[in-house]
């Protein structure tokens, strides 16, 4: 089952509960197991590319990049797991709780380059808030996998969504994508904008709008 599909059956399961679930960790509910990363399949891999290149994997200078390419993909695709910790909402809070600029990298699956950027995240509270960190933990992730930035704004916003059960999620990533920059167009600096919005921040004019602006969105 992909994340996606994951996330969506939650969102199923939640709308046949009368209560928000509890918080639970989060790879037991939303997201599958991310696949093991086989290091010695790296290197030996990375060592044949190396030789596909032109280059000698037994040379002084490259003797121990494989394992080091291995070590450097193993941890930008190793997610960290992490309690969801939400609390009740005893105050009944109402307004939009707003974290601006996220920073995040991520692995672009089209060329395994780096596309990295910031994240505004926001929720209108249901019934329960959730610690703050937590947005930034989500957000991380699942950037930690071979993307693309479109199904990373979504999965942040589902998967908020899911297990909070808030009002209204709203989700904003600006990302400079070194495959656009290096090669191709080589378009330097170029930002691409994805954004996901669900519940009153998507349905309500007045939250939408007050969203995009806080997160700098030009419309
Ligand atoms: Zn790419």
């Amino acid at each position: 089952m992909s994340r996606a599909s994951a996330v969506n059956a939650e969102e199923r399961d939640l709308e046949q509960a009368e209560e928000p679930a509890l918080p639970i960790p989060l790879h037991a509910v939303s997201v599958v197991t991310p696949p093991v990363v086989d290091r010695e399949g790296v290197r030996a891999a990375v060592s044949d590319l190396l030789t596909a290149l032109g280059r000698d994997p037994r040379s002084a200078h490259l003797a121990d990049t494989p394992r080091r390419v291995a070590d450097a993909y193993a941890e930008l695709l190793g997610p960290h797991e992490f309690d969801m910790t939400t609390f009740p909402n005893d105050g009944a809070y109402e307004e939009m709780v707003f974290v601006r600029d996220v920073p995040f990298t991520s692995l672009c699956e089209h060329h395994l380059l780096p596309f990295m950027g910031v994240a505004h995240i926001a929720y209108l509270p249901g019934q329960r808030i959730l610690g703050l960190s937590k947005l930034a933990r989500v957000l991380d992730y699942c950037a930690r996998d071979l993307q693309v930035q479109e199904r990373l704004t979504t999965q942040v916003a589902d998967w908020l969504e899911a297990r909070l059960a808030p009002r209204g999620v709203g989700v904003v990533l600006e990302a400079e994508h070194l495959c656009m920059s290096l090669r191709g167009v080589q378009a330097k600096g170029t930002t691409t904008v994805t954004s996901a919005l669900r519940g009153s921040l998507r349905d309500d004019r007045r939250r939408r709008e007050e969203f995009l602006s806080m997160a700098g969105v030009r419309r």
